[in-house]
């Protein structure tokens, strides 16, 4: 099975059912463990599936935000972790591919090495900063010394930090205090990961902090400055609410057959026919009908627009991920309802569903920051 040679989004949707169910029954033992799913991203690398965002100039699928997020979905109904941790890096391989930002030939470079399987995400968030998208500057700092930079420093939350053969890591410039991201291999001499992961949710994205001790990097691996163009809008961060409510999705269906199939001697038949149970498995269905069309449909919005439209949609891409997230937390709710105190046996997906789905409130962008730029957008709509 290759994803790459497969034909159009439905032949790969149809192919990521079949890992998904290889991913689902090792979830609750890798949460179990604590281990890392290994097996899952072995999975992700044969089949072909981490370089389908590589950009089509050098020989990858560049495949639409649309298909991005139906396969993310379905990755994360079969594990959260999982989803959310391949997503960051088939988002910022598709991101790339889109705007071009760094040197073409470190871009090439890069491409070549996904297409062999290399892994990358970003380390942007510190113990000191917080969320990177409230504007602290990085205490990781970067010095120029001839054609090298000398980087220090602690980044947290690196997720994939197990089997990232790439980081992109913010640092503070020191000669100009410009923020600024670097391309830094696995290898780099002074490069570490501590094993701090001890979250209970997402415990399978191996999140831990990556110490930086004199990393030494060439001048070309300075990929980008931050800051100057203002706020951009990322579509590829779409992957964040598919894997919510892929998550969502993976209670309403335990949720469902657990109705079907439970039936105590109190009633003729299973649960599933009493009107307090239907009453609840319908409103998780609205929750997630409406998800999956405010999300598919910005999805769309964005591959159907060109560069300049594509940065006005920075209040829909929030809103997305705003609904989509805090429905994913209502329904995983509402399907531990159903079930009842059997959701919160250890044995149970659901209480893993329940700790999983958590973690969207803390990944980007935040419902407070959403919420107050819909505030702004409407006031400027209004004004026009
Ligand atoms: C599962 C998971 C995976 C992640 N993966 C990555 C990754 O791969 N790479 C990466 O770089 N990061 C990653 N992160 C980190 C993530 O992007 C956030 O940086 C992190 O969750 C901290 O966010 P926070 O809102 O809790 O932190 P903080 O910014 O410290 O905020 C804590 C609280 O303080 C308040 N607050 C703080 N500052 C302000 C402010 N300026 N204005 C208003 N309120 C404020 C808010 O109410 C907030 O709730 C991951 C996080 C999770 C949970």
């Amino acid at each position: 099975m290759n994803f790459a040679e497969l034909k159009g989004t439905d032949e790969r949707l149809k192919c990521m059912d079949s890992l998904k169910e290889d991913f689902s029954e090792r979830a609750n033992r890798n949460n179990d463990s604590g281990e890392f799913p290994f097996q899952n991203f072995d999975d992700l690398k044969r089949t072909g599936y981490t370089a389908l965002t590589v950009s089509q100039e050098y020989g990858g699928k560049e495949i639409s935000l649309y298909e991005l997020v139906r396969l993310q979905e379905k990755i994360a109904e079969g594990d959260g972790s999982t989803a959310l941790g391949i997503g960051w890096h088939m988002g910022i391989i598709k991101n790339l591919s889109e705007k071009r930002l760094w040197d073409e030939s470190l871009f090439q470079f890069l491409c070549e090495e996904v297409k062999k399987g290399a892994i990358i995400n970003a380390a942007a968030t510190e113990p000191g900063t917080g969320s990177p998208t409230r504007g602290g500057k990085p205490q990781t700092t970067a010095e120029k010394q001839g054609q090298t930079w000398t980087i220090n420093g602690r980044k947290t939350f690196t997720t994939l930090a197990p089997v990232l053969d790439f980081f992109i890591v913010t640092a503070t410039l020191k000669e100009s205090e410009e923020i600024a991201n670097f391309l830094i291999p696995r290898s780099a001499s002074g490069l570490r990961i501590e094993e701090t992961w001890d979250s209970i949710s997402m415990r399978g994205t191996g999140s831990h902090d990556l110490i930086l001790e004199n990393v030494i990097v060439e001048d070309q691996f300075l990929v980008e400055k931050l800051g100057k163009s203002g706020q951009r809008a990322n579509g590829w961060l779409l992957h964040i609410p598919a894997c919510y409510l892929g998550i969502a999705q993976a209670a309403q269906s335990h949720a469902i057959k657990f109705s079907q199939s439970y039936s105590p001697n109190s009633i003729d038949g299973s649960i599933i026919d009493l009107p307090n149970v239907r009453q609840k498995i319908g409103e998780i269905e609205l929750e997630l009908m409406r998800s999956r069309h405010f999300l598919y449909s910005v999805a769309k919005l964005w591959d159907e627009s060109d560069e300049n439209k594509r940065n006005g949609l920075l209040p829909e891409l929030g809103a997305v991920k705003h609904a989509v997230t805090n429905s994913a937390i209502k329904a995983v709710d509402l399907a531990m309802r159903v079930v009842g105190a059997r959701s919160l046996s250890a044995k149970s997906p659901l209480q893993r569903y329940y700790r999983d789905v958590r973690a969207g409130l803390h990944n980007p962008p935040m419902d407070d920051m959403t919420i107050n730029l819909l505030a702004q957008h409407a006031i400027q709509v209004q004004k026009k």
